[in-house]
């Protein structure tokens, strides 16, 4: 069985390794680095970013933990080139691998000519043509620029050029505050960046349990960061010092510099849908049936390019499964049980319904929560803010569950195979969890559920 991927990111890189190890001869079409959005310009640089930060957090502390340390300075282009490193060895890994498991990689533009062929416009110049039994389309998507903001890549700036400025501006105003504004807001202010987020809904972080927006949103006031919710921009006018933002309440903001993250859209330009008649919604994604093959039969799309959320995990599993599909195998891509992780300071991480979305689907529920502040460990690591937050149905089935605090993005692994698994907080909470450990706030949150928790 031959197979060809267009994109090597998440999506189409372990869709590549998984159909070569299911014994497909496998050739992927990347026109940039392998590892896409992910591992050079998104989910991999901003977190070794912020990993720095954190390092720096801690190094202002050292004095409450009996460690004197007088002299902490920071230097972005230092913090760059060890991203750049890091990101350089990941990518060389993905090369490594594909190398081993013997996928071939041609460097070039990928376009569909028909349902079996795919037409390579070679980096290096010149043309290929790529015959195979089935297809698989991974192409990502890009940030989302509308020409009203005036993006240049200098003074209007999205996370691409954020993740490579080698000196942090005076001032930043960030349009939009969903998990890239605030990751990087947070990130650019820690370096003495002067930081105001406008975001159009009434929260930042939208999409998440009230109480966790209301959490961050205290701590970025402490940290002096401005927020102006339920605002969005009306005029943007870039000037030899920097950026005018006009704002829906007439308010006018001016900044050295604009980062837009609005959010991203599919990127299927040049790709030759139309010609072969593989159907596209009304935001440019492409449609796949419950197996992720798409209205043309043979092919099949995955990540960012379909309607299902723009991460890298859902990426990577939805390559899996189509690999496996492709290669005669009839799974169903789940998406009941998808983390959703914001690397800020504290950290956030969800799973499941929020309160509101239980409230909104009528479902009778209850909650349990524990707060880090209570909990040895959280003390002995100088970290307790922020809380764990449980949410069951009536038959007691974790339907969701939120952590802001440290380390929450780890943590919140047993409570996704939880919400995946359908068990309760009962079943849960009868787990031995180590001591002292922040998982201990889980099993307190899932004990006070049933009105039990003992540190409470
Ligand atoms: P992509 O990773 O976008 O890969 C698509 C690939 O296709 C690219 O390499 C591109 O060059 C290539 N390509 C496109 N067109 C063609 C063509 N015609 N021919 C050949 N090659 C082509 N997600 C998380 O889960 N966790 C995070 O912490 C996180 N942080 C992020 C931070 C930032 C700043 C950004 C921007 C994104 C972040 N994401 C995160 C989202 C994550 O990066 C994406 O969801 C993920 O990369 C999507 O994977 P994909 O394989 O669908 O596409």
């Amino acid at each position: 069985m031959k197979i060809t991927i267009i994109g090597a990111g998440p999506g189409g890189y372990e869709a590549a390794i998984m159909a070569a190890k299911l014994g497909a001869e496998v050739t992927v079409v990347e026109k940039k680095e392998v590892g896409g959005t992910c591992l050079n310009i998104g989910c991999i640089p901003t977190k070794s970013l912020l990993a720095s930060a954190d390092v720096l957090t801690t190094s202002l502390e050292a004095e409450k933990f009996g460690v004197c340390n007088d002299h902490t300075t920071v230097e972005l282009k230092q913090i760059i080139e060890r991203k750049d490193k890091l990101v350089t060895g990941l990518v060389k890994g993905i090369e490594f691998l594909f190398e081993s498991n013997g996928v071939n990689l041609v460097r070039g533009i990928g376009k569909l000519i028909d349902s079996k062929t795919v037409e390579v416009q070679l980096n290096d110049g010149g043309v290929e043509i790529l015959v195979s039994d089935k297809i698989l389309l991974a192409t990502g998507s890009v940030p989302i620029c509308p020409e009203m903001f005036h993006y240049d890549g200098e003074k209007v700036i999205t996370s691409t050029e954020a993740l490579a400025l080698k000196t942090p501006p005076k001032s930043m105003i960030v349009v939009g505050g969903g998990v890239i504004g605030c990751e990087l807001g947070q990130f650019f202010n820690h370096l003495g960046t002067k930081i105001t987020i406008v975001e159009m809904a009434d929260q930042i972080l939208s999409f998440e349990d009230e109480s966790v927006a209301k959490q961050l949103l205290r701590q970025f006031k402490r940290e002096k960061i401005k927020v102006l919710t339920a605002n969005g921009v009306t005029d943007v006018k870039v000037e030899d010092t920097g950026v005018v933002v006009t704002l829906t309440n007439g308010a006018i903001l001016e900044a050295e510099m604009m980062l837009l993250s609005i959010g991203r859209s599919s990127y299927s330009k040049g790709l030759n849908l139309e010609a072969s008649g593989i159907k596209v919604d009304s935001k440019g994604q492409i449609e796949v049936d419950e197996r992720l093959e798409t209205s043309v039969k043979g092919i099949y799309a995955v990540g960012d390019l379909i309607n299902t959320p723009y991460l890298a995990h859902v990426a990577s599993k939805e390559g899996i499964i189509a690999a496996e599909n492709m290669l005669g195998k009839n799974k169903t891509a789940v998406h009941k049980a998808i983390p959703r992780c914001v690397y800020t300071d504290p950290q956030i991480a969800a799973v499941g319904l929020t309160e509101k979305e239980a409230q909104q689907k009528g479902i009778n529920y209850k909650t349990g929560s524990f707060d880090f502040r209570a909990l040895g460990k959280a003390q002995i690591i100088g970290k307790i803010q922020g809380q764990v937050k449980i949410i069951v149905d009536e038959q007691d089935v974790i339907i969701g569950a939120s952590i802001i605090g440290p380390e929450a993005t780890d943590l919140l692994a047993e409570l996704t195979m939880a919400v995946h698994l359908g068990l309760t907080a009962e079943v849960l909470g009868d787990v031995i969890h180590p001591h002292p450990t922040l998982s201990e706030a889980i099993m307190e949150a899932l004990h006070d559920v049933h009105g039990m928790s003992i540190n409470k």
